[in-house]
């Protein structure tokens, strides 16, 4: 099978996906962004962090989190770290609206597969993405397991040596508008927009 062929049948998963997302009461604009502020670590529930995930303009992300907002799915909160700083997150309505989230069907989907299928899935995605995030201008997201800036020194208390704050074990599995894939620099493929972010020596 040529690259093109396989690109093509990644579009058309993306593009059923998306034809589901009219399902219900919410967009897929809106869908999409109450899957990421449930799925964002606490440094990420922002909403310039979700326009830089949905690769659009922070215009266009606002009016699906107004929309949100309005409909009782997501409350915005003052940062308790800096207390300038917005987080969202989901309300217990919201968290009910993605119980019957209609990107479960392609998750039904991808469960179809086996461990092994899965898993290499996962990779070659993983690879695909961190090859598309160099060689353009739209961050890359990901968890802190495959980030460099995650500091191994005392595996019992991981910490964020970018962030400088510890890694709490529920927030490890989340996904970070700060990561960067430990991969880049081992291919040696870092691009100017994680280069800016991730000064440290990884
Ligand atoms: S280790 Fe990486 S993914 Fe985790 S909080 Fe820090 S920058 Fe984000």
């Amino acid at each position: 099978m040529s690259a093109r062929e396989t690109a093509e049948l990644l579009l058309q998963a993306g593009r059923l996906v998306q034809a589901e997302g009219y399902d219900g009461k919410l967009s897929p604009a809106q869908w999409m962004a109450l899957r990421y502020f449930a799925r964002a670590n606490p440094f990420s529930r922002t909403p310039s962090a979700f326009a830089e995930f949905q690769a659009t303009t922070r215009g266009t992300a606002s009016q699906a989190i107004k929309a949100l907002e309005a409909g009782g799915y997501l409350v915005r909160q003052r940062s308790k770290a800096d207390g300038r700083s917005i987080s969202l997150r989901l309300t217990d309505k919201g968290k009910e609206a993605l119980a019957r989230d209609p990107f479960e069907v392609l998750v039904r989907a991808v469960d179809t597969l086996d461990a092994k299928q899965r898993t290499a899935m996962h990779h070659a995605l993983h690879q695909v993405l961190t090859t598309l995030a160099a060689i353009g201008t739209h961050r890359r997201f990901g968890v802190c397991q495959d980030c460099c800036n995650l500091t191994s020194a005392n595996p019992s208390a991981p910490e964020c040596l970018l962030l400088g704050v510890p890694i709490q074990p529920e927030d490890a599995g989340l996904l970070c508008v700060h990561f960067q894939p430990t991969s880049e620099h081992r291919d040696g493929t870092v691009n100017e927009w994680t280069t800016a972010i991730c000064r440290k020596e990884c």
